[in-house]
């Protein structure tokens, strides 16, 4: 039954595999030698199949757990250096027909504020964006086929797209939107999009079901299967979530292996990212009414293992998490996170009254861009503001040679102080570019090639002089 290159969500998401793989787990966690061997396997760099990883996820003992952590570590050193690339969620519409029972925005919540950006308001609200210094968005919207029909989502981009304003711009409109035809997945590659995001939400069919009683989203296969027709449609960069806390974190972990094994077998390319959402208060729903919530070090183990277990997928956290929480992740494989998000719709022109909520859920880390970009700073983090590789045709497999090559270092590494660069001049206040200034003089000897070095001082010089958007 289980077959990772069917399409049919039931045989590349196996119940009965994903059942086997826990009792396997479970039965070897303390197998020393069997861990020892999955260890070392991991340490080659090239992942991880599903029932190994499950073993270390299963397994407790603090040295292993400890090992795990060190290479998650020095993986995400190897393969990503100390880039993080930022970006912010844009919420177009609030509107949706779908009753996922742990969202605000599920139909039956007839008290929430019910919104949709029209073009003029999204130029306000990327304005305000541009002006914080973003250059990436994923935009969000509900599933509601007549308030937001996909002929809305792509006048938005084209609007995103168009917005010029100072010297700022959206280089790259990821897009986060319910399941959808082949044929709209084709239109929104046309219209440019970079990644095109889907939760999974729960990879377990049953509770999927439950979770999601009525509207489109109910049926679990065309769901489990969009990523399917993304690429069938042409989008190469694809990301899969979970929301964690629905279901069994280690029911979800191996789910979430499988479909990146699918989508490796079937298009001979992973994930392009995952994001690892946690269940988080919001206007009717109360995270603790939902039994599967995770703590913070077990949330901290499946970031280390997914970083181990795909060493090529980017990983996203959101300002669904704190400070804190972001600090100890990122270190273990975080590669993009969000900064100064607002989840309601319209929510950066001006902040909503409270009695007139349009919020997803509420955020936990509530900094400013520049605030976030200055603490990762004095963490020696290299904040990302670029978009280069979809622009330059780096998509999918392409993606995936550049970082297998190792040319990462002679390619992001500079278009990330390029970019910081285009930050530190437009948006940043004194502080933060003072030691921006000093990050970027001396990671700029980081870059291994030293043409490539050259040109990026000569580049470096001329964004001071007001030239904009190089890029390798
Ligand atoms: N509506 C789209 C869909 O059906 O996939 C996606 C957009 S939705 C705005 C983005 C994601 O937010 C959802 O996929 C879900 O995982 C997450 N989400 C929903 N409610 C949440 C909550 N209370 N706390 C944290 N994340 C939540």
């Amino acid at each position: 039954m289980y077959d990772p290159k069917s399409l049919k969500a039931e045989e590349f998401i196996s119940h009965e595999e994903i059942l086997e793989t826990l009792s396997y787990a479970e039965k070897n966690k303390n197998n020393k030698e069997l861990v020892r061997a999955i260890l070392d396997k991991a340490k080659e760099r090239k992942g991880l199949p599903h029932r190994e990883a499950s073993v270390l996820l299963a397994c407790e003992d603090p040295e292993v757990i400890a090992e795990m952590y060190d290479l998650a570590e020095q993986i995400k050193k190897d393969f990503y250096g100390n880039r993080i690339v930022m970006f912010a969620p844009l919420y177009l519409s609030n509107y949706c027909v779908n009753g996922c029972v742990y969202c605000p925005y599920h139909a039956k919540n007839k008290h929430i504020a019910r919104k949709k950006l029209t073009q003029d308001e999204i130029v306000k609200e990327v304005t305000a964006l541009q002006d914080m210094g973003h250059k990436r968005l994923a935009i969000e919207s509900g599933e509601d086929p007549i308030n937001n029909p996909i002929e809305y989502i792509l006048e938005s981009i084209r609007t995103i797209y168009s917005i010029k304003h100072r010297n700022g711009a959206i280089r790259r409109v990821n897009v986060n939107i319910a399941a959808t035809t082949v044929e709209n997945y084709r239109k929104l590659k046309e219209a440019g999009i970079g990644t095109y995001i889907l939760f999974q939400e729960t990879y377990h069919k049953e509770s999927y079901e439950k979770l999601h009683p009525t509207g489109p989203k109910h049926n679990y296969a065309y769901h489990t299967e969009a990523m399917d027709r993304a690429m069938e449609g042409g989008i190469d960069d694809v990301g899969l979530g979970v929301l964690f806390g629905l279901e069994l974190y280690k029911y979800e972990f191996a789910g979430l292996l499988m479909h990146a094994e699918h989508l490796e077998a079937v298009h001979g390319v992973g994930p392009h990212t995952i994001s690892v959402p946690r269940i988080k208060r919001a206007d009717d729903i109360d995270p603790s009414a939902f039994d599967n919530g995770i703590d913070d070090d077990t949330f901290a183990k499946i970031c280390a293992l997914i970083r181990i277990s795909v060493p090529y997928t980017g990983m996203i956290i959101s300002t669904r998490e704190s400070k804190s929480v972001r600090e100890k992740v990122i270190r273990l494989g975080v590669s993009q996170i969000s900064g100064a998000s607002r989840t309601s719709v319209g929510g950066y022109c001006e902040p909503e009254p409270e009695d007139d909520n349009s919020a997803q859920f509420d955020v936990s880390d509530n900094r400013t861009l520049d605030e976030v970009v200055h603490w990762l700073m004095d963490m020696k983090y290299i904040p990302s503001f670029c978009t280069a590789c979809y622009r330059e045709g780096r998509t999918g497999d392409r993606f995936m040679s550049l970082c297998k090559a190792g040319q990462i270092q002679n390619c992001c590494h500079p278009n990330a102080l390029m970019t910081l660069k285009e930050y530190l001049m437009d948006y940043a206040s004194p502080d933060t570019r003072k030691i921006g200034e000093a990050l970027i003089q001396s990671e700029l000897q980081n870059i291994p090639k030293e043409k490539v070095r050259e040109i990026c001082a000569d580049h470096l010089e001329k964004i001071e002089e007001g030239i904009r958007d190089f890029r390798f």
